[in-house]
């Protein structure tokens, strides 16, 4: 039992999320919350960031799981967390170093694109349509006629405007603000020098479509990098274009690894009397599966299939094993049962030691009762706080 979910909350995922959980949840809410995408709710980003770089470190995780934001916090507020775009850069292909480097590398811009398992299985090209900012190749990136360009008169080229606001009689404070004439920019091109086709600006978006490929094998969260074709700016190198894979639930297939998993249904008189039954694989090709005579499928029990799970990534013709999970399917009723038994085998004789007691069979449900069990340790917990822990090991105890 963790003392607090509130993190866990801020992903989505349940207390007991595996790391792979994690990962894939952070990637789809940041990608959903960069103020690129969401400008208006830059605080949710945040906290994405923080809930990530907390429950994807196992010790940090530990100590959440522990004692609740205040074990992770310790006093000392949330200074501890990283900028949470370096955190979004580090995730997507280790940008925050190379912005670190200086202004001279631009940042680099995350597309998601959705692909099917089948995409994967068998490799596919896919087109990527955005707009990015080019150089205007009109004024050459400039903005206008050469020499147009100012020094911002507000700002002195500095790009901040600082005021002075009177706080009190013998206080003043220092507001520091973007310049607004210039927007930060520290320089300004006279109206009638700018040029036409960038409006002073030095950069036009243009369309762009990128032609993704797929490889075979592929990882869900896979970056696929395009080297410079980030956005461009005058004097500043431009960044990468990452596109990130997002696998699509499969109808049938689950993939774990280079294995794929999928359930299969079998009436009794599959299980018990053997069967013969189709499976359409990701490239369309029909696999048949049977029993042997006399064999017996249990329910949950699990058969494989070798070498027809995913393929492995830059070694594509090894693959994975392809795992079934029989799902048996008994009858409600059964008729005719006196001839059933004839050809089952011996049930064992019963033996009925004197005084017992003969007894209705109800039925029973596993989460109403662990509900119920919860609520009674909780209970018990109210006289004393501090048992608070032994409470929680009780219910444990109790559900098992
Ligand atoms: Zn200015
Ligand atoms: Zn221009």
């Amino acid at each position: 039992m963790v003392k607090e979910t509130a993190y866990y909350d801020i992903l989505g995922v349940k207390p007991s999320a595996q790391p792979d959980e994690i990962k894939k949840a952070y990637r789809k809410l940041a990608l959903k919350f960069h103020p690129d995408k969401n400008p208006e709710d830059p605080e949710k980003f945040k906290q994405i960031s923080q809930a990530y770089e907390v429950l994807s470190d196992p010790k940090k995780r530990d100590l959440y799981d522990e004692g609740g934001e205040e074990a992770i916090k310790g006093g000392g507020g949330s200074s501890q967390f990283h900028n949470p775009f370096d955190v979004f850069d580090m995730f997507f292909g280790g940008g925050a170093s190379s912005r670190r480097r200086g202004p001279t590398k631009g940042r680099n811009a995350v597309h998601q694109m959705k692909v099917s398992l089948e995409d994967i299985y068998n490799g596919a090209t896919r087109k990527l349509a955005l707009q990015k900012n080019v150089i205007c190749q009109k004024c050459e990136g400039r903005g206008g006629k050469e020499g147009a360009v100012e020094k911002c008169v507000t700002c002195r080229g500095t790009g901040v405007q600082i005021k002075m606001q009177q706080l009190g009689p013998m206080m003043m404070q220092q507001i520091q603000s973007v310049c607004s004439d210039c927007r930060g920019q520290g320089e300004r091109i006279n109206a009638k020098n700018r040029c036409k086709t960038c409006q002073g600006r030095k950069v036009i978006k243009e369309s762009k479509i990128l032609e993704v490929h797929v490889d075979k094998g592929m990882s869900d969260g896979e970056n696929i990098r395009f080297h410079g074709e980030g956005d461009q700016e005058p004097g500043v190198e431009p960044g990468d274009i990452v596109v990130v894979l997002d696998e699509e639930q499969h109808d049938v297939y689950r993939r774990r690894g280079i294995d794929l998993l999928m359930q299969m249904e079998l009436q009794l008189v599959e299980a018990l009397c053997g069967f013969r039954k189709t499976i359409t694989t990701l490239d369309k090709r029909t696999l048949i599966i049977s029993t042997l005579p006399g064999e017996v499928i249990k329910h949950n029990e699990i058969k494989c299939i070798m070498n027809e799970g995913m393929p492995t990534y830059r070694n594509p013709f090894e693959k994975g094993h392809l795992i079934i999970t029989f799902d048996v399917k008994f009858p409600e009723k059964l008729h005719h049962i006196a001839d059933i038994e004839k050809f089952l085998p011996k049930r064992e004789e019963l033996v009925v030691p004197e005084g017992a007691d003969e007894h209705d069979l109800v039925e029973y449900d596993p989460e109403e009762e662990k509900n119920h069990q919860y609520r009674e340790a909780y209970h018990d917990d109210d006289d004393s706080d501090d048992e608070f822990g032994q409470g929680g090991q009780r219910v444990q105890c109790a559900s098992h």
